[in-house]
């Protein structure tokens, strides 16, 4: 059985459709549907509800309040009962056809099946053009070369699910995490249409967002389990820095009888001097608190794929 998750802000006009057709195009499999209405302030939640009503595979999930899509979608994870979980937009703009698909590359052996929006059906300034930049610069920093983070059709394994928490709006790099765990990730074309009813709720202001996010996952890739190796590095470097100008202005001092206070060195030695013990302290409490991290999720800095025993006679 699979699951098909529905993160739901306003698309009143597009529920019934999208239920339509799913129910349409996938007959004689099982899966359920879970629609998590992310405190939509439209009609969204009395047209699920009906949903539900007529079919018991379809379920509601009501959140308190507007939580954003990654958070919808992390409900609706944790309440799945599949073994594969898809989650898919409310809009209409994916394609349950391309259900079928995911699926067979997940049995074909995938952890993670990513869609990829091939003819994408968007705004281009906006959207497909600042997407496709991001994509490029998610692939190189992650290590994980994928054309479409941003598509949520996608298909997941629970097991790989179950190891990774979302937070702000990281539901995009759930692959990158899935894949640093070991996860077999592939991609495929999927259909994409241009969204006909309700408003999209992303713009521009996603892509100082991005460039954070993108931030984040570097720093976590690289540096999570070892934070002073990051900051300490600015840190030895500032003081580096300090030491040159300290020598730089003892030298126009002594040889060039140049005084302390006509030029900005001394200013910038005690600058440099204060970066440097900043980042290092930071760097600091950065390790406490990574150490905290790994005791809090009870988990080892490693994750062991199999251990080879001699077997007993
Ligand atoms: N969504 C949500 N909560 C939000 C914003 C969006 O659940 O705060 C849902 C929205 O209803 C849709 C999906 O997330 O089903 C994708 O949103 P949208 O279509 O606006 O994004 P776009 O396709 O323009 O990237
Ligand atoms: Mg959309």
């Amino acid at each position: 059985m699979f699951s098909i998750v529905i993160p739901i802000y306003n698309e009143e006009d597009n529920i019934v459709k999208l239920s339509d057709s799913i129910l349409n195009s996938l007959p004689n499999l099982k899966y359920e549907i879970l629609f998590i209405n992310d405190g939509s302030t439209d009609n969204s939640e009395e047209i699920i509800e009906k949903l539900t009503n007529n079919h018991t595979n379809i379920h509601l999930i009501n959140l308190r309040r507007n939580y954003g899509q990654t958070a919808a979608m992390q409900a609706g994870f944790d309440h799945s009962k599949g073994d594969i979980v898809i989650p898919m937009d409310g809009d209409l703009q994916n394609d349950p056809r391309d259900i079928p698909l995911l699926l067979n590359k997940i049995n074909e052996g995938y952890d993670v099946v990513s869609g990829w929006r091939k003819d994408r059906l968007d705004k281009k300034f906006t959207r497909v053009i600042p997407s496709k930049i991001a994509n490029h610069l998610i692939s190189k920093i992650s290590g994980l070369p994928l054309h479409d983070y941003g598509c949520t059709l996608k298909a997941y394994k629970k097991e790989v699910l179950n190891e990774i928490k979302l937070y702000g709006e990281m539901h995009r790099f759930i692959p990158i995490y899935a894949s640093w765990e070991g996860a077999k990730v592939t991609e495929i074309p999927v259909r994409h249409h241009a969204r006909i009813a309700g408003k999209t709720k992303y713009g521009l202001s996603r892509i100082p967002k991005v460039i954070l996010d993108i931030l984040v996952i570097r720093f976590f890739d690289k540096s999570l389990d070892r934070p002073i190796h990051l900051f300490g590095k600015f840190g030895l470097f500032m003081f580096f820095l300090a030491f040159v100008l300290a020598l730089l202005a003892l030298y126009l001092k002594i040889f060039m009888n140049t005084s302390f206070i006509l030029t900005p060195l001394p200013l910038l030695v005690v600058f440099f001097t204060m970066s440097g013990l900043l980042c290092i302290f930071i760097g600091l409490l950065a390790e406490i608190q990574s150490r905290i991290y790994f005791e809090s999720i009870n988990r080892p800095s490693y994750l062991i794929k199999q251990t080879h025993k001699t077997k007993k006679e």
